[in-house]
């Protein structure tokens, strides 16, 4: 039986070897079972492809596709699961979050007969308390608008079987968002929990901005819920001003009235323009998504690899 690891790396030169050295050690450990470390080289600015060159020359266990660019850590797992061709793949991050040392009980797990052994951070004391809270709102608010179930604390590490890896890759948007992915195309997965781990070293890539860009993300790939919460709010509030305007007219038509003041004019319109934008943003976010997804642009662009047989994204 054959298993691949699949590694997304950005600017991971200081914890790759470390990596290596973990991976291999619990991978040899196992019999019967046959391991490649599948590093996917996401345009590191640092010496990145240096360490991968270097450590596939000494093993051959080690394969590398090195991107073109910086094109993000969805398109690199993408990338990963288009050139496995294992029995289990598993993805995992580089910075050793992602314990190399739970691999035997994701195997067990699979050979219960599970298609996907998925984990969940028991805790998340590392990150702030505001990055706590922050997160625990996105999560119920997405299951609760999506179609798809996303477990808070799940991350990307998981084992899937060939079947369930070809039913994501299957899944070949431009605009990826693989926790909503791996919950949509469904599969048995059974959930393990770890502990929560500090990065070994270098650096997290996220920041609260682009963990708000994932959370919009997130919630326009698998939802239309806005979509239709604008539709509703424009139809409660048409209903209100035309009752309003009922009361207006007729209080001058009866009474005379005249310059009902001009601070409830103001506060109305106001209140209507900041909602027509911010409808009309939300109606955007759509429309980009639709854009970005027409132009079907490849998902990633590979620079240098040592794999015999890549497979492209020219779609
Ligand atoms: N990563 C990537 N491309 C990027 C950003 C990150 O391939 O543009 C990889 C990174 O090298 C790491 C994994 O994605 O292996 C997770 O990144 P990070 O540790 O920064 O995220 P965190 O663990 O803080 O969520
Ligand atoms: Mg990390």
């Amino acid at each position: 039986m054959k298993v691949d690891l699949i590694v997304p790396c950005y600017n991971e030169e200081a914890v790759l070897r470390m990596f290596y050295e973990e991976a291999k050690k619990v991978a040899d450990g196992i019999e019967n079972y046959s391991f490649r470390f599948l590093f996917i080289n996401d345009g590191s600015k640092d010496k990145t492809l240096s360490v991968m060159e270097e450590l596939a020359a000494k093993d051959e266990r080690v394969k590398y596709i090195s991107f073109s660019r910086n094109f993000g850590k969805e398109s690199a797992m993408y990338a990963g699961l288009k050139n496995s061709d294992a029995d289990y793949t598993v993805v995992m991050d580089a910075d050793l979050q992602h314990p190399p040392s739970l691999i035997p009980e994701m195997l067990a797990v699979m050979e219960e007969g599970y298609d996907c052994c998925a984990t969940n951070r028991a805790t998340r004391d590392n990150d702030s308390k505001i990055r706590q809270g922050l997160t625990n709102i996105f999560y119920k608010f997405i299951n609760k608008i999506s179609d798809v179930d996303m477990p808070n604390g799940a991350g990307d590490f998981r084992m899937m079987n060939r079947n369930m890896v070809k039913a994501v890759i299957a899944m070949s948007e431009v605009q990826r968002f693989s926790k909503g992915i791996f919950s949509w195309v469904g599969f048995n997965t059974k959930w393990i929990s770890f502990k929560d781990v500090q990065r070994a070293a270098g650096e997290t890539k996220w920041s609260f901005y682009s963990l708000f860009k994932y959370a919009v993300e997130g919630i326009t790939a698998f939802s239309t819920a806005p979509l239709k919460a604008v539709t509703a709010f424009g139809s409660a509030v048409s209903l209100i001003s035309l009752i309003y305007l009922i009361v207006v007219v007729a209080d001058k038509i009866t009474r005379g009235t005249d310059a009902p003041g001009y601070t409830s004019l103001m506060a109305a319109l106001l209140f209507i323009g900041s909602v027509i934008i911010l409808c009309v943003g939300i109606v955007g976010e759509y429309i980009a998504k639709i854009y970005m997804e027409v132009k079907n642009r490849p998902v990633y662009i590979i620079g240098k690899t040592n794999l015999e047989e890549p497979k492209h994204d020219y779609r």
